[in-house]
């Protein structure tokens, strides 16, 4: 796993983010204290962030999951970018790391715009198919544990519209998807999820070399 864009040498990634990078304050107090926990390499890059804040705009999106929260810098992200009735429903396990997430939230002035379920997120997304709420969603970003991706990809199709999007973090996997001697659970998960993906004629599909790999799928 890598919190950078790992396709290009130092020097051209330390240019990129010096012409390019916008980065909110609250952002970079998120990601100064998450440096500090021994699992920050499970933040997404600062790049990606911005370019999910764009995607947001862009695209108009106001309802959206997130599957994986972690510290929430992803969701802050997302939510910053939505307007003041966008809503997300975000899903995590842990207690310890969404307690720094839901304090970030609130001090961005937009914890109203998030809905925090502490659950295993297969249940969540399964309690929201309950509620008839699938083709709602406009937006869906997938990256809790990988070896669960394809039931999570399988539920978050249902619940986005047709022309949402479902952004997949981790695609390439630090290039280990690409390494035939890399056989760990979540290498092959990751690798069944992207041949799913390449023929899965429901959707549109582009994997970007953004981070560790984003593949995009909007939804037919
Ligand atoms: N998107 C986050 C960010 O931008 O910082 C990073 C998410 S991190 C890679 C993965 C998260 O998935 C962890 O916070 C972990 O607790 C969560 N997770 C693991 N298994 C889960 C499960 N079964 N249901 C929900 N969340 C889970
Ligand atoms: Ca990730």
């Amino acid at each position: 796993m890598s919190n950078k864009t790992f396709t290009m040498p130092d020097s051209i990634y330390a240019y990129m983010i010096d012409v390019s990078l916008r980065e909110p304050d609250v952002l970079v107090r998120l990601r100064e204290e998450t440096s500090r926990l021994s699992t920050s390499m499970m933040q997404i890059a600062p790049e990606q962030g911005q370019f999910m804040r764009l995607l947001v705009k862009a695209l108009g999106i106001k309802r959206a999951i997130e599957v994986g929260v972690y510290t929430g810098y992803s969701s802050l992200s997302v939510a910053l970018a939505m307007p003041e009735d966008g809503r997300i429903i975000a899903c995590d396990v842990n207690k310890k790391w969404t307690d720094i997430a839901r304090r970030y939230w609130k001090e961005a002035g937009v914890d109203h715009k998030i809905e925090l379920k502490v659950a295993p997120a297969l249940e969540t997304l399964d309690t929201l198919i309950g509620e008839q709420l699938q083709d709602t969603f406009d937006f869906a970003f997938i990256d809790a544990d990988k070896t669960r991706y394809k039931d999570y990809y399988d539920r978050v199709l249902t619940l986005v519209r047709p022309g949402g999007l479902i952004a997949i973090d981790n695609t390439l996997w630090t290039g280990s998807v690409a390494d035939e001697s890399n056989q760990t659970e979540s290498t092959q998960a990751i690798r069944e999820v992207n041949d799913l993906l390449h023929t899965d004629e429901r959707v549109d599909i582009s994997l970007l070399p953004i981070g560790d790999g984003l593949t995009l799928a909007l939804k037919r």
